[in-house]
């Protein structure tokens, strides 16, 4: 069998690997020069199952009509009255927006950043990847006592599920990181996680594309896909700018623009690109810049040490598909780092990128079969693609196989969308139920 994967970030190249130690004939096809060169390029950094919470929940709400209008809040929608994949995108978003959703899309997500982390360790047992790893945990911290506490409480829950996190108080935080110092009084404490780890995605995801392409798998690099093409119920083809590709089955691995491509078959994805900074910094000072990979719960910002380097980043922002920096954002990721860490990295060499993050409605990705039985998804990992790369490449890989999958998929898939009018009218039956 050969199957064609669309996308070599770093999911498409998870997807690769794990496909070509199944024995399958493996082609990657990509736009850019190299792997990894689009969103996978420089993220936070962070393998972080810790990081669960769905953008969609109750507090999410009211914190975004807190931020509205205000161009330097963590998650800005720049309205586009003309872009009907956004007002479908918000419309699900909001459906999501309740206890029950939240929890339920909080499970999903923890079920494959645990099972992909554990694939991670797996792989790294068997192949030498050099990509700057740490493996001394993620601490969340805390300057506001409510949302401490609303994340403490969560902590049981999630333990439940196998994510072991514990909470700290802004002493036991300044041991564990004592580049938390500077700011004193306004640190009231943190959640560890001690198994979530960091690392330098790209480096990564060409580590190894390297491997996968020692082991037989083809990387098509500098090859637009213009179309996807279909006969027969089936995907027939890819149209390129380096001709028609064929192949058995297709898996689509493209990122925030898999909705464009997807549609070309008559598959409707909820994906949606939400804009994300970072800045990546020269350490100058070792004993004030951090080692341990952090989440500012304040700022939504995180901060992970890769080598001699500080990656700080964050911010969402709904604007489509543009990758326009706005100064105002770029610059607040560099001052939020040196808020932080005044003497810990050089500022002035502050390299600075934005990304798109392929989001789903409700946080979690979809994974697997679609209603064209040769055409797969691998994609709409939003905030953790580098955190579910490697859990999601294995079990998309297994259900091309036709294999059974280590994990259960239920609620991993396209179909727990449904149709939009659909939702609406179940959501509106909710509300109007009359209460007992
Ligand atoms: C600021 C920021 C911080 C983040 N921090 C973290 C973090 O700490 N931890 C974490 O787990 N995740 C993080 N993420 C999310 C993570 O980076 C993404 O989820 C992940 O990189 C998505 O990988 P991907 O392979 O799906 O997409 P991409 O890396 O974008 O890969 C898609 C590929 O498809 C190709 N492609 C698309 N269309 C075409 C076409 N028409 N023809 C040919 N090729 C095409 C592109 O060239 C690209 O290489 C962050 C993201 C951002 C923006």
């Amino acid at each position: 069998m050969k199957v064609l994967v669309l996308g070599a970030g770093v999911v498409g190249v998870t997807t690769a690997w794990y496909l070509a130690k199944s024995g399958v004939e493996v082609e990657v096809v990509d736009r850019q020069a190299e792997a990894g060169l689009e969103t996978s390029f420089a993220n936070g950094g962070q393998i972080s199952a810790s990081h669960n919470e769905p953008w969609a929940n109750p507090a999410t709400l009211r914190k975004v009509v807190g931020w509205l209008g205000r161009e330097d809040a963590p998650l800005l929608l720049r309205w586009r009255r003309a872009d009907p994949y956004l007002w479908r995108w918000v419309a699900r978003f909001l459906l999501n927006c309740n206890h029950p959703a939240a929890r339920a899309n909080t499970d999903r997500i923890v079920r494959v950043a645990l099972y992909s982390r554990s694939c991670l360790q797996a792989l790294r047992r068997e192949v030498e990847l050099d990509y700057d790893q740490l493996g001394k945990g993620i601490l969340h911290f805390f300057r506001d006592s409510r949302e401490f506490d609303l994340a403490s409480a969560g902590i049981e829950a999630t333990t439940r599920l196998g994510l072991a996190r514990r909470r700290l108080t802004a002493a036991e935080v300044l041991e564990i990181e004592p580049a938390l110092a500077s700011m004193g009084s306004s640190l009231l404490g943190g959640i560890y996680t001690p198994d979530d780890e960091s690392g330098d995605a790209f480096k990564f995801t060409q580590a190894l594309a390297a491997e996968a392409a020692a082991r037989g798998v083809v990387f098509r690099h500098d090859c637009r896909i213009l179309n996807l093409e279909w006969d027969k119920g089936r995907v027939s083809g890819v149209a390129t700018s380096q001709g028609r590709l064929r192949a058995d089955a297709y898996v689509l691995a493209a990122g925030s623009w898999s909705p464009l491509l997807a549609r070309q078959v008559g598959v409707n994805l909820p994906v949606y690109p939400a804009k994300g900074y970072s800045a990546t910094i020269p350490i100058a000072d070792e004993a004030q810049a951090p080692t341990v990979s952090l989440i500012d719960e304040e700022y939504k910002m995180v901060y992970s040490r890769l080598g001699n380097r500080l990656r700080a980043a964050g911010t969402a922002e709904l604007a489509g598909w543009d990758l326009t920096m706005a100064p105002v954002r770029s610059r607040n990721v560099v001052e939020r780092a040196r808020e932080l860490f005044p003497g810990g990295a050089d500022f002035a060499k502050a390299e600075l990128w934005a990304g798109l993050r392929p989001v789903t409605p409700d946080s979690v990705p979809v994974l697997g079969a679609t209603h064209i039985p040769n055409f797969f998804l691998n994609t709409g990992h939003g905030t953790l693609g580098w955190t579910m790369s490697c859990g999601a490449g294995k079990a998309v890989a297994d259900i091309v196989c036709g294999r059974p999958t280590d994990i259960d998929m239920t609620g991993l898939g396209l179909e727990r969308f449904g149709s939009l009018a659909g939702s609406l009218s179940d959501q509106l039956g909710q509300w109007l139920k009359p209460a007992k």
